[in-house]
């Protein structure tokens, strides 16, 4: 923390890591879960028992694609609650030694001579399915104004697309081609941090633009990419389902295992994640199979799983705590913490002091405090009317407030209520009761625990 933020003069900086950590790949566990976000046991074809191949889509006709990353056979298809509050279908699959691959996906050696629309379908099924989530009918995706490639990590503690982007520099020409092409993008960035801007310049940019990044978080986030660099907003579906934005947000790790999976007409299998366990601890890179249990990891980490500590996934400023081992890789994995009972952080139900911090902080100036408020006190239409759904969820908030209120948990909670309403066509009321049936935030639910017992001590 900088002198001048020590004095409350300036909002602190939070530098990102620049280490360069290489990439170590974990041999396979016996076991992998596989999540489907959203999804019901109904939505799988394959029953328990079946054996399945590696790439083979699980899904009921027409509800996929849902991408196996193993071979092996079915122990179990069950409900799953994610740490983050969100409902899956989980699939577990006791793995062979070797991958059979399913054989629906073909290499594709020229990729202008392809289809635009025919890319894509090839990127859904290779089980990308951050692009899928924007559409799943390749004809209908939304039209890209700007493709932003990030060799930026998402959180101050994971360093896997700076890595990638150093060991693979190569490709990221080839890769942008590739996006560029399947997007239909008019305009495309490479977005590089600072520290590696040397390497940056080895690129033959070809169509797209360096754009040289300084490494402060929360710089790499996409909304901020996008609105940055992009000059516009990043596409996403709003609280009505509706595709909003124009510009897309990639990262390097995804971009380049894109063209691996193209090129080679095997689906993606893998993620890289920082690893990294108590204050200071030393960071590590590995590349681990989509669906790896985080216990087994610890356990190739030679790390004991924390008794009072906590296990973070995607960060410290904008992941969340995950309460059990079994909680599986995915795609969007970046980094596991092991945080130590000392430097487990508390959120407490104290009071807002209106020092206005967070809102000085806000990188897309919302009325934090206020937010909160609302929020905390269910008034769900007000926090709407302060453009809740604009959040980012980056933390910072909750970072700087010197009363620890659970800032994020708060306007996360309040962002679900308003999409459920909208989504489900109910009062506020009805959503707020059918998300406490489903996935309610677990820190909320401790926040209003902890309010009725001070009521009733009044
Ligand atoms: S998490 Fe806090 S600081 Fe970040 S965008 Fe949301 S309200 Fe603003
Ligand atoms: S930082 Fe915390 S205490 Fe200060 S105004 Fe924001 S919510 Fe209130």
């Amino acid at each position: 923390m900088s002198l001048a933020s020590f004095f409350q003069i300036l909002p602190p900086k939070l530098p990102y890591s620049c280490k360069s950590v290489p990439i170590e790949t974990l041999l396979m566990p016996e076991k992998i879960t596989l999540l489907w976000y959203k999804k019901n046991p109904s939505d799988v074809a394959p029953k328990v028992g079946d054996r399945v191949k590696t790439g083979q889509d699980l899904a009921e006709d027409g509800k996929g694609p849902f991408v196996s990353t193993a071979t092996g056979r079915i122990e179990e298809i069950s409900d799953f609650q994610g740490p983050e509050g969100h409902g899956y279908v989980s699939v577990v699959i006791s793995q062979n030694k070797r991958d059979s691959f399913d054989l629906a996906l073909t290499p594709i050696e020229d990729f202008s001579e392809v289809d635009p629309v025919d890319l894509r379908a090839a990127v859904n099924r290779a089980g990308f399915t951050a692009l899928s989530s924007i559409s799943n009918d390749p004809s209908t995706w939304p039209s890209v104004n700007t493709l932003i490639v990030s060799a930026l990590d998402l959180d101050p503690h994971s360093v896997v697309n700076q890595q990638i982007f150093r060991d693979h520099v190569d490709l990221v020409e080839d890769s942008i081609d590739l996006l560029a092409r399947t997007t239909g993008a008019s305009s495309c960035v490479i977005a590089v941090p600072d520290n590696l801007s040397d390497i940056a310049g080895s690129i033959s940019t070809g169509i797209a633009n360096i754009v040289i990044v300084p490494p402060i978080y929360p710089k790499g986030l996409p909304d901020i990419l996008a609105k940055e660099y992009g000059k516009g907003f990043l596409i996403k579906r709003n609280e009505n389902q509706v595709v909003t934005g124009n510009t897309l947000v990639i990262s390097i790790e995804h971009a380049i295992a894109m063209l691996g999976c193209l090129k080679t007409g095997k689906p993606l299998t893998d993620k890289t994640i920082t690893f990294s366990a108590g204050k200071g601890g030393e960071m590590k890179n590995f590349r681990v199979r989509i669906g790896m249990p985080v216990a087994e990891i610890l356990k190739k980490a030679d790390v004991e799983p924390p008794e009072r500590g906590k296990l973070i996934l995607n960060g410290l400023m904008n992941g969340y705590a995950c309460f059990s081992g079994d909680q599986p890789i995915t795609e969007s994995t970046d980094s596991i913490h092991v945080q130590a009972p000392s430097e487990v952080f508390y959120f407490q139900d104290n009071a807002c002091i209106n020092c206005g911090k967070c809102n000085a902080i806000c990188p897309v100036d919302l009325e934090v405090n206020f937010l909160g408020r609302f929020s905390q006190y269910g008034m769900f239409d007000k926090c709407r009317n302060l453009g809740a759904e604009n959040c980012i969820e980056c933390g910072l908030c909750a970072y700087v407030c010197p009363a620890h209120r659970p800032l994020v948990q708060l306007i996360s909670h309040a962002k679900h209520v308003i999409r459920t309403e909208a989504l489900e066509d109910v009062s506020m009321e009805e959503a707020l009761a059918k998300i406490e049936m489903e996935d309610f935030h677990p820190t909320i639910k401790l926040f209003e625990t902890k309010q009725e017992e001070k009521n009733t001590t009044k």
